[in-house]
């Protein structure tokens, strides 16, 4: 249809289903929400391929526990979580 190539106000853009994803994927996203980030699925080439992968990612992180990992893993882990942390903290003054 050549009236989509003109997006309305209405749509979802890619970076705003990203920003959707976890909440969706953790089925807290409000209906409205979810209906609008689905209708955007079924169009977009990319967003589907990257709701898989955080599903994956999300499967895996349930399946290790802290014990699954070497004690300096567990150490590399959070140091990386408090930089990025940090770092969002920092890029995004509230
Ligand atoms: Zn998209």
């Amino acid at each position: 249809m050549i009236r989509r190539t003109i997006r309305s106000r209405r749509d979802l853009v890619c970076q705003q289903a990203v920003e959707l994803v976890t909440d969706y994927l953790e089925g807290v996203l409000p209906r409205s929400r979810r209906r609008r980030f689905e209708a955007h699925l079924a169009g977009c080439p990319d967003c589907p391929e990257y709701l898989a992968q955080m599903r994956a990612i999300i499967a895996l992180a349930r399946s290790i526990t802290p014990d699954d990992l070497a004690p300096h893993m567990r150490s590399d882990l959070t140091g990386l979580y408090r930089r990025w942390h940090a770092d969002d903290t920092l890029g995004n003054p509230a």
